[in-house]
């Protein structure tokens, strides 16, 4: 009698047969969004289904093609050891879990069972979702686009309150000419591009007067949703650690949900100052590869959420797999996912 674990399971195909013939890209979008999906085709007509990151380009995972051809794509772990050293952080890493989620599809297609089997199980049968919202011109206007959002059914929920609103507003920011989006800086100004400079590098500061504007914002908000709805804030533009505090604890009595990405992942210390200086939970990781990458922001205890993609930080596996619930757990964090549909 065969031991082989495939002649137990319910399968459309011998999946120890099973090679890797091809991948296909399709790229969806609206509104200025795009997704790129992959479909990965094999030798015995099975296909797996998996997504780039959102407004990356499908060629981070067409460039694995190579890598791919030949391959058995039940081997989930081998397939991605080999291809993880070509990704990297944000949109970058999103060729690799693409193809890491359609390996998993594949797999669980194979072998008659869903991907969540393949990762350890399921979990629990409904998750809560919090619904983003982009920014509105005032906090008025934010208020009835999240009260919408909860006309939906939505408990948990999250905006923009960056300084973007601000940029034109007298004396509402501190700048070096050219450095923001405005008319007034020169062409040398302007060689100093903010796509180019690090949130803390860029010298913008907040004024008093600014901060008072964002907190009015703010208060705007909670005035038309009410306190018991929790609101994350997120996209708070470029500014720097310190200003990044000052704000902080202007915010503390709007009891918000926690405070995203306001300085790149990348710089623990930072994040750990900040955790330590604010009341509000602190938040990053949507752009952050491997679990390998969670781990110094969690052994500084430096953040109070971590905030993974399942498009970046490396697929399903990497994901729900027992390592990051095992860190999030060992750290005392609490765990938010980010996708964009
Ligand atoms: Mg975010």
């Amino acid at each position: 009698m065969s031991t082989r674990p495939e002649d137990h399971a319910s399968q459309h195909s011998r999946p120890s047969e099973l090679k890797i013939t091809d991948i296909r890209t399709a790229t969806v979008g609206w509104e200025g969004w795009r997704f790129p999906i992959i479909r990965i085709d094999t030798n015995q007509g099975l296909s797996g289904y998996g997504e780039v990151r959102d407004g990356a380009s499908k060629n981070y995972a067409l460039m694995l093609k190579s890598r791919l051809l030949g391959e058995n794509p039940c081997n989930v772990d081998k397939v991605f050891r080999k291809i993880k050293q070509f990704g990297h952080h944000a949109r970058q890493g999103g060729g690799v879990c693409g193809v890491e989620m359609a390996l998993m599809d594949l797999a669980g297609k194979a072998y008659g069972v869903p991907a969540y089997v393949l990762a350890g199980g399921k979990f629990r049968d409904a998750i809560r979702m919090y619904c983003d919202t982009p920014n509105e011109p005032t906090g008025e206007a934010m208020g009835h686009k999240l009260k919408e959002r909860m006309s939906h059914g939505f408990t948990m929920l999250k905006m923009d309150i960056g300084i973007q609103p601000l940029i034109g507003e007298k004396n509402t920011l501190t700048y070096p000419a050219g450095i923001l989006k405005t008319d007034d800086g020169t062409e040398l100004d302007r060689m100093l591009d903010i796509n180019s400079i690090q949130h803390p590098f860029t010298h913008v500061r907040l004024t008093p007067k600014g901060i008072e504007m964002l907190c009015e914002y703010v208060e705007q908000v909670r005035a038309v949703v009410g306190y018991e709805v929790p609101i994350a804030a997120d996209h708070f533009g470029h500014i720097g650690v310190d200003d990044c505090i000052r704000l902080g604890e202007a915010l503390e009595p709007f009891n918000l949900a926690w405070l995203e990405d306001m300085v790149p992942w990348q710089f623990t210390d930072q994040w750990a100052k900040m955790e330590r200086a604010l009341k509000t939970p602190v938040c990053t990781g949507e752009d952050i590869y491997l679990k390998e990458g969670f781990l110094p922001l969690l052994q500084a205890h430096a953040v109070n959420v971590i905030h993974p993609d399942l498009a970046t930080s490396g697929g399903i596996l990497e994901q729900y797999g027992a390592p990051h619930g095992r860190y999030t757990d060992q750290y005392n964090g609490r765990r938010a996912m980010c996708r964009r549909h």
